[in-house]
């Protein structure tokens, strides 16, 4: 059985611990995923020095210094997020442009 934890106010829990996010995931807005944050995706170099793109936080590797897993773009966003901007139109992705 169980013990029952104490719970304090405004400190995340456990079970927003994912690998390769930087900060408990479940602590940014409540409706937005890390696949519309800025921070998702960078271009990182390859060990034969060709650049891809990898879809970890870029936001872990500046914390940490370190590359992180790839994250799947609905993961729960966390405190770091911010809105991805739309390069062409100046309005957050997902936003409706235009009308
Ligand atoms: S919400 Fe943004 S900063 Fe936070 S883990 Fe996801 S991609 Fe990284």
């Amino acid at each position: 059985m169980a013990l029952p934890l104490t719970q304090i106010e405004g400190v995340p829990q456990r079970d927003g611990l994912i690998c390769g996010t930087a900060y408990f995931s479940g602590t940014g807005p409540s409706d937005r995923h890390c696949g519309s944050c800025k921070h998702y995706g960078y271009y990182r170099l390859s060990r034969f020095n060709k650049s891809y793109r990898t879809m970890g936080c870029h936001m872990f590797k500046k914390l940490t210094g370190k590359h992180g897993p790839r994250l799947k773009k609905w993961t729960a966003s966390c405190k770091y997020y911010e809105e991805k901007v739309n390069a062409k139109h100046g309005a957050p992705e997902g936003a409706s442009v235009g009308g």
